[in-house]
């Protein structure tokens, strides 16, 4: 089997494709022959060795993957079955999806969700999971479209697209914040009705500024995360996901002890089982099927060390694709 393997030397992390055997994989109940996997943004830290994701090497990484059941000791799970992947910390401890074949827990399978085939699971991804589970967290604090605007920042990635795109679906009215101008038509395309540029949101903002937000979501933490904050409507909700400006939170009691603004982190690794499902299961229903072409990158294995520099550098919009077999 062919894999993209991480391994250290001088401190450095070193990404190569190799031919491993089958008997190197980890142990695990089910071994699937993954089809496609997907670059994340954690998968690009851990590939270029510019986050300590990864901490046992060798490693294959990739956090994501869909393919088909090639052996399974879980009766949950049968030979020929179509299934998919995300989190559980495979890509990151335990070996991933960027290579042939995975084997992994049972428990950490979902099985491929009605109306969805493995191409299209991985153009979603850990990312659009996410997305959905951030959408689900604004309406469960009582977000509606009719409560307002959603504003969504680091809006032309994997995470932000995808947001961007599930909630004009919606109903919803959507402001983009992107540092890019070339993603302007782009996220027009997703859904998106106004973009404002991410430097109104990258300097120290005050503890309160005027209200313009019903709902958030949020994959850049630090002062852009500070920044939404301080403009939450009255009752606001903010669901928080990513980093990708810094994991600081330079933020006052303001918003929360005077306009009621509630701040709920999302989580996708560990989320369980009956809610990643139901995730799922909307994200089918949901996403319109040109956002599978609009939001899609594909490359092949051999490409991804390249794919992940770039994506850490903000030259990549929406999802990219791996193509495996
Ligand atoms: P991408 O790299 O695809 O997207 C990140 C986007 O953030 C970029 O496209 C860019 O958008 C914006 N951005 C880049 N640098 C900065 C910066 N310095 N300041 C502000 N914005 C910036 O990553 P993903 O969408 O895959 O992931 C986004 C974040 O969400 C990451 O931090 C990731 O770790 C986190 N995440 C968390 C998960 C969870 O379970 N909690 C699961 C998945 C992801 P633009 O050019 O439009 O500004």
């Amino acid at each position: 089997m062919h894999a993209l393997v991480l391994e250290q030397s001088e401190g450095k992390t070193l990404a190569t494709v190799k031919q491993l055997s089958p008997d190197a994989l980890p142990p695990g109940e089910v071994t699937v022959d993954v089809s496609w996997s997907g670059l994340n943004y954690k998968d690009a830290l851990a590939i270029t060795g510019k986050g300590k994701i990864v901490r046992q090497f060798p490693m294959v990484p990739g956090i994501d993957f869909a393919g088909q059941v090639r052996h399974s000791e879980d009766p949950r799970f049968h030979t020929g079955q179509q299934v998919l992947l995300t989190g559980w910390g495979v890509g990151e401890n335990h070996w991933g999806g960027l290579a042939e074949q995975a084997r992994v827990k049972g428990d950490w399978l979902t099985p491929m969700p009605e109306g969805l085939d493995g191409r299209r699971a991985m153009i979603i991804g850990t990312a659009g999971l996410t997305a959905m589970l951030c959408i689900m967290a604004l309406e469960e604090g009582g977000v509606r479209p009719d409560s307002g605007e959603v504003i969504v920042t680091g809006a032309s990635g994997g995470v932000g697209s995808t947001a961007v795109s599930l909630l004009s679906s919606l109903g919803y009215r959507v402001t983009a914040v992107s540092g890019r101008p070339s993603t302007h038509d782009y996220l027009h395309q997703l859904g998106a009705s106004e973009i404002l540029p991410r430097e109104a949101f990258s300097a120290d903002s005050r503890p309160l500024e005027k209200q313009r937000w019903a709902g958030a979501v949020d994959t850049a933490g630090d002062k852009v995360l500070a920044s939404v904050l301080a403009q939450m409507n009255y009752g606001g909700v903010v669901a928080a996901c990513g980093l990708a400006a810094g994991f600081a939170l330079p933020t006052t009691v303001m918003p929360f002890i005077l306009r009621n603004v509630r701040l709920q982190g999302v989580d996708s690794v560990t989320a369980p089982a009956e809610r990643r499902l139901a995730a799922w299961k909307r994200l089918v229903k949901t996403l319109p099927d040109a956002f599978y072409q609009q939001a899609t990158t594909e490359i092949a294995l051999v490409d991804a060390a390249a794919s992940a520099a770039k994506l850490l550098n903000n030259e990549i919009t929406g999802r990219t694709l791996v193509k495996i077999r």
